[in-house]
């Protein structure tokens, strides 16, 4: 049953209702909400609902349909994010989790680590308790195995994910590694569930061979009911009557966990095939399916493997399979992150005693929660990272200028209607470095209240250059009157403000989320191949990874052939030029400057004479930056 708790409950109120609740039941959870806070009453409810409802201080009281109550999304409507160390699943950064299938020995574990580590996996798996079918199999390592794990952890930084089979390891798992696997054998050992609701670390939970979904929820149910929220769900085949694969995947399973409940899902690939060459195609196709990670057995020498090599990858399998799952993942709202770990520890540092101290959170954006700046945040730096908003994007040079956070996250330029100039102007006003960048894919949405139907619109709010993303679609209802807001998120508050049918805003789906809104019409924009190119910006702050990109701002003498010769200077390099934009110079009318990106560190010692040979041909120079590029585009550190 869920209790939705009056606005104006008193601290006396909530005391007493609290004592009642314990007195009568199981478990009482408290979930606050952005709106409302609210409890989640389990166990052997014994009086009739509107008791409960009668009781000062509660607004409704609602019971849960289903059987499985913690883990179901009626309680919990908002996606949970499970951290395993500083990596986030639930989140817009897709999770890797990468490795062996058994700790066979110390040296070729390391040499898988470090390989599955640089081509983007953030965690490492490996059993060092096997469930094997035939006990004449190879068991693993027991603690041997776990030693070398945390070797892993110490060497290369990757989180620990390791199999328990039976209560008795609990007290190893919780010396040695940082989640902990319950395998699709042991879905429903009701005695090992419970334990691992006990023992306070991440569990990874995967399907039973032949569990309904309902079954699995069930189990987690279990390990929620003892107190640990920490449940990954792992969706890794089922048993049927098809025999060229080892299980058949049931992707479904992704979108209807989704629904069902708050807990995150990954997907295992490897298991659920059994075949090298299968892996791939269905853990991109996962990915498109909405899950929020993958598992993958990957192995140096699969043919001298002790455990399921013939579906294990060879690195190189896997690296490219990372650089397919970075060009995917933008189209679903999310982001392969190949600085993920070396972010987590950079903030780390910042966080430290003694560092240079950021008013209230490391990252500002212009905006409101739900708009795409604070979406472009949560893609490249991660939902648990502190984030300030403001009001303007001046505010925002500000208060990075002014060293108030680390980092501001800002659009730079659409696909479909190009850069957005306010930008450039204020990146040329302000002494300000691009340390970042990342795109996003913009799909907007006609969203209303509940009761509004499209044909009934008269009045649409967003912000102004939304509407020309949308040209085509707005052309079909000229009666529509367009009204300008700051941002995405505010035209979708205002219409939920108005609480009136003939009134919509244009914007993402998490806004509409957000406020409890109604989609009246998905993807409106004109082409849905829509990217927003986002840069991070900083006083004297440097992100980690590789830089391959870098922005310069010129101008040249009023002279014939003046742009050409800084051209040429490109071209003498042979760099690969991925901009080039003119725009007015403010108070000298028919001046223009020149904004350029090129696909290089220009602050690298091997360019130095380039950029003196550069500044030599222009009046005004200006470099902006040096980053590794954003999405839509490979970085260096994958390619092979
Ligand atoms: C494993 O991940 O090594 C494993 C044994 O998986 P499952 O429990 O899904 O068979
Ligand atoms: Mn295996």
């Amino acid at each position: 049953m869920i209790l939705v708790l009056s606005q104006g409950i008193t601290q006396e109120e909530k005391e007493k209702l609290m004592k009642t609740l314990n007195s009568e039941v199981c478990l009482v959870k408290e979930i606050k909400g952005v709106e409302e806070t609210i409890l989640g009453v389990v166990g052997k409810i014994r009086r009739d609902i509107g008791y409960y409802e009668g009781l000062p201080g509660v607004a409704k009281a609602i019971p849960i349909s289903k059987p499985y109550k913690l883990v179901s999304r009626e309680l919990h409507p908002l996606a949970s994010i499970i951290k395993i160390g500083d990596v986030a699943i639930g989140g817009d950064r897709l999770v890797v989790i990468a490795g062996p299938c058994g700790v066979e020995g110390r040296e070729r574990t390391l040499e898988i680590a470090r390989a599955v580590r640089s081509s983007g996996a953030v965690l490492f798996r490996g059993g060092a308790f096997k469930p094997r079918t035939s006990p004449y199999s190879f068991q693993g390592l027991g603690e041997e195995g776990l030693k070398i794990l945390r070797e892993v952890r110490e060497e290369t930084g990757l989180g620990v994910v390791t199999e328990m089979t039976a209560p008795s390891q609990a007290d190893l798992m919780v010396k040695y590694v940082d989640a902990v696997q319950i395998g699709a054998r042991n879905m429903q050992n009701f005695e090992l569930l419970k334990c691992a609701g006990r023992m306070g670390k991440p569990v990874l939970l995967k399907r039973g061979l032949s569990a309904t979904i309902e079954e699995w929820l069930m189990s987690a149910e279990y390990i929620l009911s003892e107190g640990n929220d920490q449940v990954i769900l792992c969706e890794r085949g089922i048993r049927t009557f098809e025999p060229y694969t080892r299980n058949t995947l049931d992707l479904t399973a992704v979108p209807v966990v989704k629904k069902l409940t708050h807990l995150p899902i990954i997907v295992d690939p490897s298991h659920a095939t059994g075949l090298r060459d299968k892996v791939s195609p269905m853990a991109r196709a996962a990915i498109a399916a909405g899950a929020d990670g993958l598992i993958i057995e990957v192995h140096t020498h699969p043919d001298q493997a002790l455990s399921d090599g013939p579906q294990s990858l060879y690195p190189h399998q896997f690296e490219q399979l990372m650089r397919d799952l970075y060009v995917i993942a933008p189209v679903v709202g999310k982001q392969v992150d190949y600085t993920y770990l070396d972010k987590g520890r950079m903030f780390q540092r910042l966080r430290e005693p003694g560092a240079a101290p950021a008013a209230t959170a490391p990252v500002a954006y212009s905006g409101v929660p739900g708009s795409n700046s604070h979406k472009a945040c949560l893609n490249f730096f991660g939902a648990e990272v502190p984030l300030q908003t403001c009001a303007s994007f001046r505010e925002l040079f500000d208060l990075v200028d002014r060293e108030e956070v680390n980092f501001g996250v800002l659009p730079l330029e659409n696909s479909l209607t190009g850069s957005i100039h306010e930008n450039y102007d204020l990146l040329l006003e302000y002494d300000l470095k691009i340390v970042g960048e990342v795109t996003l894919r913009i799909k907007h949405n006609l969203i209303g209240t509940e009761n509004a139907a499209l044909a009934g619109i008269q009045r649409v709010y967003s912000h102004p250059q939304i509407f020309r993303q949308c040209k085509e679609f707005l052309e079909q209802h000229p009666g529509w009157d367009l009204i300008a807001c700051r941002d995405t998120a505010t035209a979708v508050a205002r219409v939920k403000e108005n609480n009136d049918p003939q009134d919509a805003a244009i914007a993402g789906e998490e806004a509409a989320r957000l406020h409890h809104m109604a989609v009246l019409k998905e993807g409106v924009e004109m082409n849905p191949r829509n990217f927003t190119r986002f840069v991070v910006i900083s006083k004297q702050g440097a992100l980690p990874g590789l830089k391959n990109k870098a922005s310069l701002i010129y101008s040249v003498s009023d002279q014939p052939g003046s742009l050409f010769e800084t051209l040429r200077v490109f071209a003498d390099h042979r760099l690969n030029l991925v901009k080039l934009e003119s725009r007015p110079i403010h108070d000298r009318p028919w001046e223009y400057l020149f904004y350029v990106d090129v696909e290089v560190d220009l602050a690298a010692a091997e360019h130095r004479q380039l950029l003196a040979e550069l500044q030599a041909k222009t009046e005004y120079f200006k470099y902006l930056g040096s980053y590794q590029k954003g999405a839509a585009a490979l970085p260096a550190a994958a390619q092979g």
